[in-house]
């Protein structure tokens, strides 16, 4: 299902066919979040103009909103949204650790009160995958423990342990016609914690591999440390994907650390306060020097924002609280790490990634805001 079609000669970066029920994937490749079944502010159409060859669903938000039962009516999670190409749905076992406010850990799940009622549920390895077999994403992921970065050594371990058996329940579960299955990989940022638990995870060969626990507020360092420490015990011959990740110049660095799939709020989150992604860092939109600015929010820039509508304009649409204007940043950003892919796919197929990632990475200056952004604070998404 995974095609390894070229390794690049001076970093562990892939290029690779990833092949799903309902069509190919080209790898490296980023997957816009859809969390409540809605990329934030673009439709499907806007998505396919802009690259998007997969999306990802949530099992936790879904499950709670609209239900099961409904998007089982609908005829699936395809057709209650109308995107017909490849899904890849979140087991909720980052949302379950992150989100719901008093829960208790039990051998087969996570007994917990929903994040907007208060009611009392319960999610688990059998009650994951059985929503994402009713949901028919052709992507699922195991039910894993997700600790938080600060957490001890004890902790930590625990997280390991429930895990690897979590994911042994999830294997055995039954699965919708041609989903595909991913292991989750933990372990924080122990060298010895991740290997063991890679080990473990493989040796139930499922069909692709993440690697969990990157995106909980973590320093960077210690995002790539804990990738680094986990790759090497990953098969070589199907696809890794990080979890959460990331600002544009970290999706490259991952890429050179053989990371093939990425997922991440950034785009469309910091769009909603009037930020933008460049590729030299980002831009407030709303700034004030933007004012009389008749440029595009990136000169180049093929997105639709920036083929139709200028900074000064975008700005004052974000002032008055026009939808338009958080709408049309939101296409830009995606659009932004959509085309980067395809640029490193580009890159890695013509033998210069290395040149590429240099350059890149020397030009993009990272904000503080938007590295804040990412651990989520502000609003509940994911
Ligand atoms: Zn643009």
């Amino acid at each position: 299902m995974f095609e390894l079609l070229k390794t690049d000669s001076h970093s562990k970066a892939r290029l690779g066919r990833l092949t799903t029920s309902r069509g190919v994937v080209d790898t490296p490749v980023f997957m816009p979040v859809g969390t409540q079944g809605s990329v934030k502010a673009l439709d499907p159409r806007e998505l396919r103009e802009m690259d998007t060859q997969i999306i990802l669903g949530n099992t936790y938000h879904l499950s709670i909103r609209p239900g099961v039962e409904v998007i089982q009516q609908a005829g699936g999670l395809h057709q209650f949204i109308n995107w017909p190409h490849p899904i890849l749905t979140d087991s909720g076992g980052f949302q379950v650790f992150s989100l719901a406010k008093i829960r208790k850990i039990k051998a087969h799940g996570v007994e917990f009160r929903s994040h907007l009622d208060g009611s009392l549920l319960f999610l688990g390895p059998k009650e994951a995958m059985e929503i994402q077999r009713a949901l028919g994403s052709d992507i699922a992921m195991v039910f894993d423990d997700c600790p938080s970065h600060t957490g001890g050594p004890r902790e930590k371990r625990a997280a390991v342990e429930r895990t690897i058996r979590w994911a042994k329940e999830c294997r055995e579960q039954p699965r919708a016609p041609g989903q595909q299955v991913f292991g989750i990989v933990q372990g924080g940022c122990n060298a010895a914690l991740r290997e063991e638990c890679a080990r473990a995870i493989v040796a139930m060969d499922f069909d692709g591999y993440a690697i969990g626990g990157v995106s909980v507020g973590e320093p960077e360092s210690e995002i790539f440390k804990a990738v680094e420490f986990t790759e090497p015990f990953l098969p070589s011959n199907q696809p890794r994907y990080a979890m959460g990740l990331g600002t544009p110049a970290q999706l490259v660095e991952l890429v050179a650390r053989g990371v093939d799939m990425f997922d991440c709020v950034l785009p469309t989150r910091v769009a909603r306060n009037g930020t933008a992604f460049t590729a030299k860092g980002t831009v407030s939109v709303k700034a004030g020097f933007n004012k009389a600015d008749f440029r595009p929010i990136e000169e180049g820039c093929e997105c639709f924002a920036c083929r139709h509508f200028t900074r000064a304009y975008l700005r004052h649409l974000l002032n008055v609280n026009e939808i338009l204007g958080l709408r049309m940043v939101s296409v830009h950003n995606s659009h932004m790490y959509l085309k980067l892919m395809v640029d490193i796919r580009a890159h890695l197929a013509a033998g210069t990634f290395a040149t590429f990632r240099r350059e890149f990475v020397a030009g993009y200056v990272p904000s503080r805001r938007v590295l804040s952004a990412r651990a989520g604070t502000e609003e509940i998404e994911r």
